[in-house]
C-alpha cells in the first residue's frame, strides 16, 4: 500500500450517489462571524465537482472541542451559511449528527444536492473512533470523500473508522497534499533541500531522520539549533536547548555524515539579553554565544549561506522559523528565506503553521508549489508516518 497513490474523486461514479465528505471546517470564529473562510473557499473545487456530477454531497466538519457533547458554541450553523452564499444555494445544517433531522434533510437530497451534518464532535464516540458511531456515519451514504487533512493524522471516526464501511477516495485539497508532498519524498527532483526550524528538536526527530534518508542538504535553523551546538561542545549561553537531545543531535550528526548529507547549520546567530522584542540584537558566531545571551535568529552570514542552498535546489520542503518570528526585530531570517524559497525555480513546499503563516504574511503564497494545510498532518507526512485518513483511501 502507498500513502502516495490513492484513488480521487475523479476515479469514481458518482452521479445519484449520497457521497459523505469529510471537511476540515474547522475556521476561526469572532462569536458568529468567521475571521478567516480560507477552508471554506478552499473546499469548494470537491464539493461543486461532486454535485455538478449529480452527486448528493453530504458534508461533515469538526469545529473547536465541544468535549463530546453538544454545544451550540460550536455549532457549524456559521459555516452552513458562508457555504450557501458562496455556493448560491441553501446548504441545510442538520440539527443533529446522526440523529432524526440529519436523516430527515439526507433522504431528501435530489441529484446536485448538498447539506452538512453538525459538528462531528458533538459525540465523543467521534474522537475515540467507535465503530458503531463510523458505520452510523457510513450509512448515510454509499462513497466516503475524505477532504480533511488537518486531520488525516488523526483515527477519528469521521478521518478514518468510516472507511471501514465505504468506498473511501480523497477530495482535491488532499489529492494535492499527497501528490505534491508524496512525489517530494518518493521521487524528488535534485538537488532536494530541507529546512527545518521552530522550538524543539524533539517535535521533529522522524522528520529529520526520515529526511535524512532522502535529501542532499539539511539545513536546521530557529531555537533547536542550539541543542546541536551545545551537542559539540560551543557556548550557547542562555539560548532554549533540550538537555536530554544532546545525543541524539550527535547521532542525527553522525547519521548525516554517514550517508553523505550536506547537514547545515548556522554559522552566526542574532543574540538578545532578554527574550522580548525590545531587546537589542546582537550577533555572534555561532560556536561562540556570550554566555549571557540567547540565540533569537540566524545571522546574516547564515541567511546568505542557506538562501545559496535553497538558490540551487529543485526541491526544497520548509518546515519551521529560523528565529523567533513573532518580534520583528528576529523574523528577518524567516522572511529573507521564505523569500528565497518563493524566488527559486525548485518545487517548494512549505508546512507548519509559522512558516505557512510567513509565507501568507509577506504575500508569497502565489510563489510557492504547495502550502501544506495541516500542521501536525504534515509533519507526520513527512516522517513518513502513514495517516489513519489517509491510509484507509483506495489505493489508486
Ligand atoms: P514550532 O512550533 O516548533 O514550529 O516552533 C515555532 C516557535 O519556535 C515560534 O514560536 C518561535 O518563536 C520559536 N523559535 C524559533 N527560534 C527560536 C529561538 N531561537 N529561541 C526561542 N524560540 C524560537
Amino acid at each position: 500500500m502507498s500513502m502516495y497513490n490513492k484513488k480521487s474523486i475523479d476515479d469514481i461514479e458518482v452521479k445519484g450517489k449520497k457521497v459523505l465528505v469529510r471537511c476540515d471546517f474547522n475556521v476561526p470564529l469572532d462569536g458568529e462571524t468567521i475571521t478567516d473562510t480560507k477552508r471554506i473557499t478552499e473546499a469548494l473545487p470537491t464539493i461543486k465537482n461532486l454535485m455538478e456530477r449529480g452527486a448528493r454531497v453530504i458534508l461533515c466538519s469538526h469545529m473547536g472541542r465541544p468535549k463530546g457533547e453538544f454545544n451550540m458554541k460550536y455549532s457549524l450553523a456559521p459555516v452552513a451559511k458562508k457555504l450557501s452564499e458562496l455556493l448560491g444555494v441553501e446548504v441545510p445544517l442538520a440539527r443533529d449528527v446522526i440523529g432524526d433531522d440529519a436523516k430527515a434533510l439526507a433522504a431528501k437530497l435530489s441529484d446536485g444536492d448538498v447539506m452538512l451534518l453538525e459538528n462531528v464532535r458533538f459525540h465523543k464516540e467521534e474522537e475515540k473512533n467507535d465503530p458503531a458511531f463510523a458505520k452510523e456515519l457510513a450509512s448515510f451514504a454509499e462513497i466516503f470523500v475524505n477532504d480533511a487533512f488537518g486531520t488525516a493524522h488523526r483515527a477519528h471516526a469521521s478521518t478514518a473508522g468510516v472507511a471501514d464501511y465505504l468506498p473511501a477516495v480523497c477530495g482535491y485539497l488532499i489529492q494535492k497534499e499527497i501528490r505534491i508532498m508524496g512525489g517530494a519524498l518518493s521521487n524528488p527532483v535534485r538537488p532536494f533541500v530541507a529546512i527545518l526550524g521552530g522550538a524543539k528538536v524533539s517535535d521533529k526527530i522522524g522528520v529529520i531522520n526520515n529526511l535524512l534518508e532522502k535529501v542532499d542538504t539539511l539545513i536546521i535553523g530557529g531555537g533547536m539549533a542550539y541543542t546541536f551546538f551545545k551537542a559539540q561542545g560551543y557556548e550557547i549561553g542562555t539560548s532554549i536547548c533540550e538537555d536530554d537531545k544532546l545525543d541524539l543531535a550527535r547521532e542525527l550528526l553522525e547519521k548525516a555524515r554517514a550517508k553523505g548529507v550536506n547537514f547545515l547549520l548556522p554559522v552566526d546567530t542574532v543574540c538578545a539579553k532578554e527574550f522580548s522584542a525590545d531587546s537589542t540584537p546582537v550577533t555572534f558566531p555561532s560556536n561562540a554565544l556570550s554566555a549571557d545571551m540567547m540565540g533569537m535568529d540566524i545571522g546574516e552570514k547564515t541567511r546568505v549561506l542557506f538562501c545559496d542552498a535553497v538558490k540551487n535546489a529543485k526541491t526544497v520542503v520548509w518546515n519551521g522559523p529560523m528565529g523567533v518570528c513573532e518580534f520583528a526585530a528576529f523574523a528577518v531570517g524567516t522572511e529573507t528565506l521564505a523569500k528565497a524559497i518563493a524566488a527559486s525555480e525548485a518545487t517548494s513546499i512549505v508546512g507548519g503553521g509559522d512558516s505557512a503563516a510567513a509565507i501568507e504574511k509577506f504575500g508569497l503564497s502565489g510563489e510557492i508549489t504547495h502550502v501544506s494545510t495541516g500542521g501536525g498532518a504534515s509533519l507526520e507526512f513527512l516522517e513518513g508516518l502513514e495517516l489513519p485518513g489517509i491510509a484507509g483511501l483506495q489505493d489508486q
